[in-house]
């Protein structure tokens, strides 16, 4: 699958071994600390008043501000925000969820790690907010575009809204005679509207992008000037790397769970990883540091019911 290579994402995930994760990482001390490190990186600032200088809190690895006095734990207003369960353990759930090749349930990370399933389920889904793409890096060379159905017998019919099933639109940057990227965002409906919104987070304005000739794509020309549309072939034989691409989704997300709450978190990891297999520096420590920058996310932000 062109730059897509199984083999050197396994080389990749192979560079944090259990080993040496269990040696860094001990015990919840080890981890709190870890998250210090990453969290003031670039230095203290206090998020109440702004000033820049702390004393020790009242806890190990914490920090007052000296002005307003106010305390930062290294978990405060991060996605390890008041984790109802020891550190050590949501380390693991990110070590599991960012080495294993294809990912991990939370019914098998229940299993190792002696935690209900909810409670692992629940602590994914914040996992897979920190894979959620940056926005940083728009397609700017040759896109293709196109929507998918999820859920039911997969076969949906266009512009109009089916509450049990979902649609999901993809877009893959080619490079080459490969993907070197994918986004992918879960939508209401196939409209000029929600496509072109998909569009503009991700794809640059001047990209050369391919799209079948549903008449949602019509209105975006005006926005994407080398926006050309083509017959989409039987079953997608115009776009293959697209189509190789949402069925590589499809069946990771068949095999992986059972059911799917939170569809955009799947979109999100899936996209992550695939994205991620071209680039050089750990999957862990990247994604603990996304964690880490990333704002706090409330249960039921994902979870009605949480
Ligand atoms: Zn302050």
């Amino acid at each position: 699958m062109g730059q897509f290579n199984i083999q050197s994402m396994e080389q990749q995930f192979q560079s944090l071994t259990i080993f040496d994760f269990q040696a860094k990482f001990p015990d919840d001390r080890a981890c709190l600390s870890y998250l210090s490190e990453l969290k003031w990186a670039d230095g203290y600032m206090c998020p109440k008043c702004g000033n820049t200088k702390y004393c020790g809190g009242d806890r190990e690895f914490s920090r007052q501000c000296t002005k307003c006095h106010h305390i930062c734990s290294p978990t405060s207003g991060t996605l390890f925000h008041k984790v109802k369960f020891p550190l050590l353990k949501a380390f693991y759930i990110v070590y599991y969820v960012s080495t294993n090749r294809k990912g991990i349930s939370s019914t098998e990370l229940s299993r190792k790690l002696g935690l209900r399933q909810k409670t692992c389920w629940l602590f994914k889904q914040k996992v897979m907010h920190g894979m959620k793409s940056s926005g940083q890096f728009k397609i700017t060379g040759k896109a293709e575009v196109d929507e998918t159905v999820v859920g039911g017998q997969e076969e949906g019919v266009r512009g109009r809204k089916n509450d049990k099933k979902k649609l999901v639109v993809f877009a893959i940057e080619r490079k080459g005679k490969g993907v070197s990227r994918v986004y992918g965002k879960v939508i209401g409906k196939s409209s000029a509207k929600e496509l072109g919104s998909f569009m503009k987070e991700t794809i640059q304005s001047d990209a050369e992008i391919k799209t079948d000739e549903w008449t949602g794509y019509k209105p975006l020309k005006k926005d994407f000037t080398n926006l050309h549309q083509v017959p989409s072939g039987k079953k997608g034989a115009n776009f293959p790397d697209l189509h190789r691409v949402i069925m590589g989704f499809k069946g990771w997300l068949r095999g992986m769970h059972h059911q799917v709450e939170n569809l955009q978190g799947y979109v999100d990891e899936y996209c992550y990883r695939f994205n991620r297999s071209n680039m050089k520096d750990g999957i862990f420590d990247n994604l603990l540091l996304r964690m880490v920058k990333a704002d706090p996310l409330p249960y039921k932000a994902y979870c009605l019911n949480a």
